[in-house]
Parts: structure tokens; C-alpha cells; sequence
């Protein structure tokens, strides 16, 4: 059972204002409302196509309408209540929203003055005419002792994620320098199949800021090392994490992982999203998803798997609800993608995977988050096997955060805000963000590269195999030691601006899932792999 945790969202607030606006119209019409819950069934029974939230946030509401009883609608209180509403609709750029429900009280001079500051900052909007930001983590370090324990996934941790701590410390640095979360789908206009910039309008002086979160799958090799064990949803319809104790036991928390932070830090600071958009979240399909195990990963009986792809929908739904897109982040995130050895016939394998072993779930989407980060030529038939799949809105990694248009699908490069970055290249992160400094967490070990590199050198002797998978795949290439010297060769390369996107392809194509290893051989030092994520 999850317990309640009231976090306002102005998605919920929206709905609020429009039963808000149903009950001030029957009360000038002089209806009168016998049964209060008649209006909110009509509300729900008009809106369950967006499920779980919306009947979450129509119960709100409804606590709203017996507050705001068309009889006493004048009264101070249930003004005062209207009035705090469009406050918050007004902090969250929803000033149209906050017009028309200040249109329902009357004969207040707070409201009439709202209506026009509201009016005034609608029109003092500027078309912003800057350049993108687009920043991904992975699911957080939850527990630090756990994750840099001194095994060998600590170096792997270390590198490709970010602690809550230091997320939470990046928030309000963010929120300082005028950024503001902007939901990608508004950034794309798709007319006659092309793909056009979208106007983007905000109060002068500010930034867009698009946010993602790479596999959001709670991996079985992350088990035991600090991280959140699933997402779940609360009564109030709020995203949750759930976290293992050590006694086996389980908590529901509201700061396991990006989502539910975030959540709570748009509560806090509206304007820190416009008209609530918050990021994407992108799945793999290969271990299910949030943390369910959906797929054919492990044996489960049939009610076991369609409980858990209840819960998934359930929680896609509250995301969506909460202002998050989900993107596809490919089905099996086999290296095949960054070593581009992927033949047509694996991609269509792992698309059509995805699209349905867990789109079903999740619900439809036109992101693709490409695992490794991976990049592909525009004519390169594989792209467009990906876009002609309907996956137009692609996002590979670039630390020059480059945002592009190109005929029918739009590009959106993605800098990584983690340990890698903030310690290796701390300047990518200050000359847009904030001193990476400011957050680091202390309990990091140090990141040591040059040790990593020798290392990895070393292995560069031996044959690395493409990990093992969870099922077969037919033309599955080891990666030549040519193109593994290659690899370091850039890693040790100074990077400057023009190469930046390069190189940090380059480190996402380092990587290989810790759990596929884990599978191939459990001593593995990992040092002797590519790494992962
Ligand atoms: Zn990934």
C-alpha cells in the first residue's frame, strides 16, 4: 500500500480550474447541484481515456467542488481558494488558464489585478531565439556506500551516473541561471511528414532546458548496489520509487530517483517548468520496464506478468500525467548499435521488439533515445529504417547539446551530467550549467582515467567478445582490435568544442550493460571490457 504524499501538480491544477469553472457556470446559470459527485462522475466519465491520474486528480478535484459550492462562491474563503489556484497557474506559465478562472470571481480587486498581471506577462513573452540545451543522467545513486563499494562496477558508477545529492544540489543552480524544462515535442512541428522548429516563447532573459533519463529499467546488475528497485504511483497519483531495505523489506520514496525529485522540485518552484514539462524518460525492453520484468527476461506465470504490466501501465500513465514523455531507448541495447555492426534484420528484431513487447505498456511515443548514444547517417538505411518506424524525434549524445531539423525527424544531442563529466570535463558542464564543483558529491572515489586507460590498453590484447545476451542473435561481430585502439586513442585525446560530440560518442560507445557482463563472467575486472550503460 502506498502512502498518500500531497504533491500538487499543475496538471492536476488544470483540472481543478476546469471543474472550478463547470461549478461557477452552473451557479450563474442558478443550477442547482443536488449531488456533487454527479459532476465529477460526468468529468471523469468524459476524460477516461488519460486513466489512473485523471480519476487521481478528478477525486481532487472533486474535494474542490464541494469546497467551492456554487451557494457560497462568493464567499472569502472559496475566492481566496480560486485565487491562490491562479497564483500557481500564473507561476507556471499558464496565464490563459489563470484568466479564465479568475473570470469566475467577482467583484475582487486581487482577482481583477491578477487577470492583468497574468495578461501582462503573456504578452511580454519573447520568441527565444538562443541555443538548445538537452542534458541526460542515468537512474541516480541512491546509496553511495553501495555503489562505490570498491567491486568492480564502482569505477562504472563512478563514470556514467550521478547521485542524488548531487542532483538535488544541481536543481536550484539550474533554476538561478534561467533555465527552464521545456518539453521536446514542442520544440518539433511536423507539417506534410517534414520536420520544422517550433516557436518557442518564454519570459525574456530565459532558457529552454530538456531533460532525459536513460534506462529507467533498474537493471539486475544494479540490485545491491544503491539504486531504487522500481517506480510505483501513489494515491495521489505521484511517481514513486520503491527501495529495498536491508532487512528485505521495502519503502516507498519520493527522492529515488530523477522523476520523483523533479516532481517535487516543480511543486516547489513552478517556474522552473513551462506548463509543466518535466523530461523523458527512455526505456529498454530487454528486462522490462521501471523495474518490472515485463518481458521474457525471467520465467514468471502469467499472472505474475500481466499484474506487472498493469503496474508499468499504471505508471507510464502517471508520468505522462505529470508531464513526462517516455521514449524508446532500443529493446535489447546490444553493442551491435555502437560498433555498427547492426545488420537490417537485428534492428528490425529489436524495433519490433520494442513496439511490442513494451510500447503496449508504456504507451506510443515518437522519441527514440539511441542506446551507446549512437549517431547514424542520415541515408544510412538503419536511420531510416528507425524514422520510417515512427520514431522521428532521435537523440543520440553530443556534449555540443546541438539541436537540428532535418527533413522528416529532428535531432536532439544530449550532454551527460555525470561523474565522467563532472570530473573529467567540468568545463562542458560551467560554461552553460553551473560549477560542477558545487555539487560533487564527496564520497565519490576519484576517478583515476589515466589508471582506467592503462588498463584498458592492456586489454586491448585480449579478444573482447560481444557480451553475452539473454537470447541469440545470428551475426553477432567482435569488435576488432583495430577499432578497440581506436577507441582509446580518442578517449586520450584533448577535446576541444568541435570535437566534443565525437568524443563523447565515443565514451557512451565504451560502454557495454554491466549485467550482460556480469553474465559473461562474473570475475571480470571490468576494466578489462569497453564499459557500459
Ligand atoms: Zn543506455
Amino acid at each position: 500500500m502506498i502512502k498518500k504524499q500531497s504533491n500538487f501538480t499543475l496538471q492536476k491544477l488544470l483540472v481543478t480550474f476546469i471543474i472550478t469553472t463547470i461549478v461557477a457556470m452552473f451557479a450563474a446559470c442558478n443550477f442547482t447541484i443536488d449531488d456533487k459527485n454527479s459532476t465529477q462522475n460526468e468529468f471523469v466519465a468524459a476524460e477516461t481515456s488519460n486513466g489512473h491520474a485523471i480519476n487521481s486528480a478528478a477525486n481532487d478535484s472533486s474535494n474542490t467542488s464541494e469546497k467551492s459550492n456554487p451557494d457560497t462562491s462568493n464567499n472569502d474563503s472559496s475566492q481566496q481558494e480560486t485565487i491562490a489556484q491562479a497564483k500557481k497557474l500564473i507561476d507556471g506559465y499558464f496565464y490563459d488558464e489563470a484568466i479564465a478562472l479568475l473570470e469566475t470571481v467577482k467583484n475582487n480587486k486581487e482577482a481583477i489585478e491578477l487577470q492583468q498581471k497574468s495578461e501582462k506577462l503573456k504578452n511580454s513573452l519573447v520568441k527565444y531565439e538562443g541555443r538548445h540545451y538537452h542534458v541526460f543522467f542515468h537512474s541516480l545513486i541512491i546509496d553511495t556506500a553501495k555503489a562505490f563499494d570498491g567491486d568492480y562496477m564502482q569505477q562504472g558508477y563512478n563514470m556514467y551516473m550521478t547521485t542524488v545529492s548531487e542532483f538535488q544540489k544541481m536543481l536550484p543552480l539550474l533554476l538561478q541561471e534561467n533555465f527552464i524544462l521545456y518539453d521536446i515535442t514542442d520544440m518539433v512541428e511536423f507539417r506534410n511528414g517534414k520536420a520544422y522548429p517550433k516557436d518557442i516563447y518564454l519570459p525574456e532573459g530565459k532558457k529552454p532546458l530538456v531533460l532525459s533519463i536513460d534506462d529507467v529499467n533498474y537493471y539486475e546488475y544494479m540490485k545491491n548496489d544503491g539504486f531504487a528497485n522500481r517506480l510505483d504511483v501513489d494515491s495521489d497519483g505521484n511517481v514513486v520509487t520503491i527501495v529495498k531495505n536491508k532487512d528485505g523489506s521495502e519503502s516507498v520514496t519520493y527522492d529515488g530517483d530523477v522523476m520523483p525529485i523533479l516532481d517535487a522540485f516543480v511543486h516547489e518552484h513552478p517556474e522552473f517548468s513551462w506548463k509543466g514539462a518535466k523530461g523523458i524518460v527512455a526505456v529498454t525492453g530487454y528486462q522490462g520496464a521501471f523495474g518490472y520484468r515485463i518481458t521474457d527476461y525471467k520465467k514468471h506465470s502469467k499472472d505474475d506478468i500481466n499484474q506487472m504490466r498493469e503496474k508499468v501501465k499504471e505508471v507510464a500513465s502517471a508520468l505522462r500525467n505529470t508531464g513526462w514523455q517516455i521514449a524508446n531507448h532500443s529493446y535489447t541495447h546490444n553493442r551491435y548499435w555502437t560498433e555498427k555492426t547492426m545488420t537490417m534484420g537485428q534492428l528490425q528484431y529489436d524495433i519490433r521488439r520494442w513496439l511490442e513487447e513494451i510500447a503496449p505498456y508504456v504507451g506510443s511515443t515518437n522519441i527514440i533515445i539511441t542506446p551507446f548514444g549512437v549517431t547514424y547517417d542520415q541515408k544510412d538505411p538503419r536511420f531510416r529504417y528507425i524514422i520510417d518506424s515512427g520514431f522521428n524525434i532521435y537523440c543520440p549524445v553530443g556534449a555540443d547539446m546541438s539541436m537540428s531539423w532535418q527533413k522528416d525527424n529532428m535531432m536532439s544531442s544530449r550532454l551527460n551530467l555525470d561523474g565522467i563529466t563532472m570530473l573529467a570535463y567540468p568545463k562542458r558542464i560551467s560554461r552553460h550549467f553551473f560549477e560542477p564543483s558545487l555539487v560533487l558529491d564527496p564520497s565519490r572515489p576519484p576517478l583515476n582515467m589515466e589508471k582506467n586507460t592503462k588498463k584498458s590498453k592492456r586489454s586491448v590484447e585480449t579478444p573482447i567478445n560481444t557480451p553475452a545476451l539473454p537470447y541469440d542473435y545470428e551475426n553477432t561481430t567482435p569488435i576488432s582490435k583495430k577499432e578497440s585502439v581506436e577507441h582509446i586513442d580518442n578517449e586520450l585525446k584533448p577535446i576541444n568544442s568541435s570535437q566534443a560530440t565525437d568524443y563523447t560518442t565515443q565514451i557512451e560507445s565504451n560502454q557495454i550493460h554491466l549485467d550482460n557482463k556480469k553474465q559473461q563472467n562474473n570475475n571480470t575486472n571490468y576494466e578489462n571490457n569497453d564499459f557500459y550503460q
